[in-house]
């Protein structure tokens, strides 16, 4: 498989938005600013095949040969994001059914059925025409497939093979029914064919919730599926001309349409476009990459960020002088391999002209953006012989899964404030404030690399799950559980004989009772030592089973109880924390959990600081430290006085905000 030579630097280009003399003019000013990569041809459909029976190259030809001399890299799209004209008028089949049942028109981007045959054939014909023509060029260095898949579509071949999909699954209708529980209302079917999609039409609540889980869970199963067959349909066209790039889509993070731990199964590297708003903390954004740095386990791609601004969110404040170099370093300090802008030439028209790019309006290289892209060019090209391929190591493993985020979010109660991902980040942030590195793992990861588990809401509890953490637990591992885990099987049906279902052996605790708070409600969790804490949004009523008790609630008629256990299981021990904590009195558990586990921070010291190891190939540990926070850090004691990879020079004792210094140390 080929491989980049050193960090890819560029982004998506669009010349064909613009006329031939403007060409040389991005290249003098690309080779200014060290780029050495362009993605093309993301959204060219409608010009490459301009009719249904005519493809037209010629274009695509004159850049493919321009960047080809330039001596690129580059990064080929397939151009089947959204969807020509003519198509949409010829086979309306191609255009989606949304969630209140309006057959969309022609328009938008991220717009086709995945389902339409019409769409399946042209789309993967493309692809292969692509790699007919593009494949042996040495030059195309990684294959983009569509462009960030996503939505939904609920049209009559979406349904069609929906049931064919169920068929697989279940195999009889009176499984189906025992898996959706459909004796609720008198629901029971008797023919394949009475299913329908769980829209607002069929069994949806508003937008959000449904009537029966089961079977909106199983439809976003179908409809992830059905889009990674549309990429492995295109992957697979591309391989019969082309064995040797890399293949890969763009992904979103933590986005909640498609099981992304499947799709990475199917990718050859993953990559990801990086849109963090003004006011998301630092350690969200870590988390995201570090989430799509261990759906492989591997190295990734950041295949977009914009060099400052954005246009699509509320408030697209600018990038401050500085934010986005210290962006960049944080996205390679997670495990990227590449720092790749969304755009390198700002757009005339359209919706996205206000979208910030490394070539702005202005159209000259006089700007603050462009010299903050070259400097960063510069010092990228530097690292480039020593970054690429290098690995992060964790001993804190926190699950993300799919599954469970659709599941918790579908259920209607106890609280409609207990959405997924803030849960993950609370907890992902103790860990980030420490400077101790975590993977972010599948259910179904391998336990025994970690030796400690946060699972984070583990709602929904898929069968062999509660036994892999159970041997994890038995042979020594410590696991954190949390309030609102183990209550259902993989269908969202309850696991009888009281919560945490399947966990309660492990926990050593039984869950009776789930209060739900509301904003403006708390409760206190009086802890061992005497201190206490506010706690709110559920408050689960335990009964100890071997477990202890760390702390009690300290009011309502549940005052007394326990609220937070500790529980010895063969060689190692389980947290439970059966509320939701305010950050002081949860630190305060994840602390002992933590010394438990005996897990160490990348470095000792560097308060305030953000630090992240890399390992290279060689065996040298790469210290990326950076500073996110308003007020001037120290470097830790043990990395300050060293060279700094950036400046060549010994680091400076102190960073201020933004700053950043990348440390390298022999494997100790
Ligand atoms: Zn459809």
């Amino acid at each position: 498989m080929k491989t980049f030579n050193g960090i890819l630097y560029g982004g998506d280009y669009n010349p064909n938005q613009w006329p031939r003399e403007i060409w040389d003019e991005d290249m003098r000013m690309f080779r200014d600013a060290r780029i050495n990569s362009a993605t093309i041809n993301v959204f060219s459909w409608a010009k490459i095949q301009p009719a249904e029976d005519q493809y037209n190259f010629s274009e695509l030809d004159d850049m493919v040969d321009m960047l080809s001399r330039e001596n690129y890299e580059i990064v080929l799209a397939t151009s089947t994001g959204a969807l020509p004209a003519w198509m949409a008028a010829k086979y309306p089949e191609v255009e989606r059914t949304d969630y209140e049942g309006r057959h969309h028109k022609f328009g938008h981007r991220h717009n086709a059925c995945p389902n339409s045959p019409v769409f399946q054939k042209y789309s993967a014909a493309l692809a292969g025409k692509l790699a007919e023509r593009y494949g042996s060029n040495p030059h195309v260095k990684c294959w983009h497939i569509s462009n960030e898949y996503g939505g939904e579509c609920y049209c009559e071949n979406c349904a069609r093979a929906f049931r064919v999909w169920l068929q697989k699954k279940y195999g009889t209708i009176e499984e189906l029914n025992k898996a959706w529980n459909m004796e609720f209302w008198g629901h029971t079917i008797y023919d394949w064919d009475e299913i329908v999609l769980p829209n607002a039409l069929g069994e949806g609540i508003g937008t959000e919730k449904t009537a029966f889980a089961g079977i909106s869970i199983d439809y976003r199963r179908f409809n992830s599926d059905s889009m990674l067959a549309n990429f492995v349909a295109e992957r697979d066209a591309i391989r019969v001309y082309d064995k040797e790039t890399p293949i890969t889509t763009n992904l979103m993070g933590t986005y909640k349409g498609l099981d992304y731990f499947k799709w990475a199964r199917e990718m050859d590297i993953v990559s990801w476009d990086n849109y963090p708003r003004y006011d998301t903390p630092w350690s969200h954004t870590a988390m995201c990459h570090d989430l799509m740095r261990g759906l492989k386990d591997a190295p990734f791609m950041l295949m977009e960020q914009t060099p400052s601004q954005q246009n699509w969110q509320p408030y697209n404040s600018l990038k401050r002088p500085g934010q986005m170099r210290a962006q960049s370093y944080q996205t390679l300090a997670h495990g990227a391999d590449t720092i790749q802008f969304f755009q390198l030439r700002r757009s005339v028209g359209a919706c996205e002209k206000f979208h910030g790019a490394v070539i702005e309006h202005v159209g000259t290289e006089n700007t603050r953006v462009f010299r903050e892209v070259k400097q960063l060019g510069e010092e990228l090209e530097k690292l480039g012989g020593i970054l690429p391929g290098s690995v992060n190591q964790a001993q804190v493993g926190v699950i993300f899964d799919w599954d469970n985020y659709w599941a918790l979010e579908y259920t209607s109660g106890p609280s409609v404030d207990l959405t997924y991902v803030p849960h993950i980040h609370e907890y992902y942030r103790y860990f980030y404030d420490r400077n101790i590195a975590v993977n972010m793992i599948p259910v179904d990861a391998d336990f025994s690399k970690y030796k400690l588990i946060v699972a984070p809401v583990l709602y929904m509890v898929k069968d062999g799950m509660a036994q892999a953490l159970e041997a994890f637990v038995e042979k020594g591992g410590t696991l954190v559980l949390t309030y609102m885990s183990g209550i259902v099987g993989q269908s969202d049906n309850v696991h009888l004989g009281g919560y945490p279902g399947p966990l309660r052996r492990l926990a050593g605790v039984w869950v009776e009772e789930i209060d739900a708070l509301a904003p403006e409600q708390f409760n206190q969790v009086v802890m061992d030592s005497g201190e206490s804490c506010k706690c709110g949004l559920v408050c689960e009523l335990m009964h100890l089973e071997g477990a202890e008790s760390l702390g009690t609630y300290g009011d309502d008629f549940y005052k007394g109880m326990p609220a937070v256990t500790r529980n010895s299981f063969g060689k190692g021990h389980v947290y439970y924390v059966g509320t939701h904590m305010e950050e002081a009195g949860l630190d305060r558990i994840l602390d002992k959990a933590a010394a438990e586990a005996e897990v160490e921070s990348v470095v000792s010291g560097g308060e305030g600081l953000e630090i992240v190891c890399r390992k290279t190939k060689e065996g040298k540990k790469l210290y990326f430290v950076m500073n996110f926070g308003e007020q001037e850090r120290t470097l830790p004691a043990c990395l300050a006085g060293r060279k700094d990879l950036l400046t060549g020079e010994k680091a400076a004792d102190t960073l201020k905000k933004y700053e950043v210094c990348i440390i390298e140390a022999e494997e100790s």
